[in-house]
């Protein structure tokens, strides 16, 4: 079998002609972060200040001759341009160029707002027909231990006899699979789709499973509309009962559009008990209202730290403040995570406490805000 190379893929490249200026698109300068992993291969294709739908026939131009390579099983392509000035920068400081991600849908003629200006087309539906619930974990800010609760509260959903999936969203900064203690797997295709990696009896994928860790930064800026939309649709996710989606941390464009686009049963929002923590876990409810997305209710992370050495409970970010504010804004509050060690520990090291110590206090906390999100999910 031919080796992939970049040398490679520049070549195969090099017949991808730009119909503007009749140059190919590698002499052109327009092909750079080229990530091969395993039989994938990404690369961003850059268009300048071009419109992304203009260029989008180029952008299938360029993926349809990568795919077409001997070896290769999937080709990811994002258009990436330069940010117009005075739009509005991606959460998380993740700025510097706007990405235009690709869609496989059909780009609809925008809609005539009654103004007559012009708005744009609602951003087209991710069907997953064999998936009976979507539940989208999802938070105000980064750093709050999302990524953490989606991992165990899936694993949770699974002990409690759910096929589950996990989709790890967070295109910028993917951490499911160094959770799952499955940073090395590489996905296998089946057909013209690709397996998602099983660890600890639940089926997940990530976009870290497709490219380098060091590699992110090529999928910096707001929209990666259509990396993430592949994540949904060009994975063989099966029969699931649920599918839990690790959201990007935030409140944005980004995230506002998933919330739009795929057809969220109900939403975990996770927040530590800070106040400003909690404010941002108000915006996150916020946007969820906005698109009709049932909010489950609030799970506070890093709540209460019990010492391991004199045995006493401290609330060191105070207390309660999480289980206030569900009251007021009317949504369940599913429960408190201790912040204890083992499970910083067992997330980063790639043995979620759900799986590795079913019976701890830690774990039982978990599974506690597991029932009551099936309870959600039935009222
Ligand atoms: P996010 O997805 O919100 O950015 P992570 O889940 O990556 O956050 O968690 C950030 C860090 O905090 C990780 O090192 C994780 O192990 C740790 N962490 C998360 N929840 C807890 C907890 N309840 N107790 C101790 N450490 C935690």
């Amino acid at each position: 079998m031919t080796e992939l190379s970049n040398e490679l893929i520049l070549d195969t490249l090099k017949t991808v002609i730009d119909p503007e200026s009749g140059k190919d698109i590698v002499s052109l300068g327009l092909v750079s972060g080229i990530v091969i992993k395993g039989a994938n291969v990404g690369f961003a294709l850059d268009i300048g200040s071009g419109d992304p739908k203009a260029k989008e026939p180029l952008r299938q131009a360029a993926e349809d001759a990568v795919k077409a390579i001997k070896g290769v099983m999937s080709a990811s392509v994002l258009l990436t341009a330069e940010r117009e000035a005075g739009s509005q920068q991606p959460e998380g400081g993740h700025a510097e160029h706007s990405h235009e991600g690709h869609s496989h849908a059909p780009q609809s003629a925008p809609n005539q707002s009654p103004g007559g200006r012009q708005a744009p087309p609602p951003p087209p539906k991710i069907e997953l027909p064999t998936v009976k619930a979507i539940i989208a974990v999802a938070s105000g800010k980064g750093g709050v231990g999302k990524s953490t609760v989606a991992v165990n509260l899936a694993l949770a959903l699974k002990k409690l006899g759910k096929s589950v999936g996990l989709l790890d969203a967070d295109i910028y900064g993917p951490s499911q699979p160094r959770m799952l203690g499955a940073g090395g797997q590489r996905p296998q295709a089946d057909d013209e789709r690709i397996n998602p990696v099983e660890a600890y009896g639940i089926k997940s994928m990530s976009m870290g499973y497709l490219i380098e860790e060091d590699a992110p930064m090529i999928w910096r800026g707001p929209m990666v509309a259509g990396a993430l939309s592949q994540l949904f649709s060009d994975v063989n996710w099966g029969d699931l009962d649920i599918l839990v989606v690790d959201m990007p941390p935030g409140t944005g464009d980004a995230q506002l559009t998933l919330a739009q686009r795929v057809p969220v049963a109900g939403a975990v929002i996770v927040s530590t008990p800070q106040d400003i923590a909690l404010i941002d876990a108000r915006k996150g409810i916020e946007m969820f209202k906005k698109v009709e997305i049932p909010i489950l209710g609030i799970v506070e992370n890093m709540s209460v730290f019990h010492c391991p050495k004199c045995g006493e409970s401290t609330h060191i970010f105070g207390a309660g403040g999480a289980k206030a504010t569900a009251k007021k804004l009317n949504t369940e509050f599913l429960g408190e995570i201790p912040l204890h060690l083992s499970i910083r520990e067992t997330s980063d090291a790639g043995k979620p406490i759900v799986a590795t110590d079913p019976d701890s206090v830690e774990a039982k906390a978990f599974i506690d805000i597991a029932e009551k999100v099936i309870a959600g999910l039935k009222s």
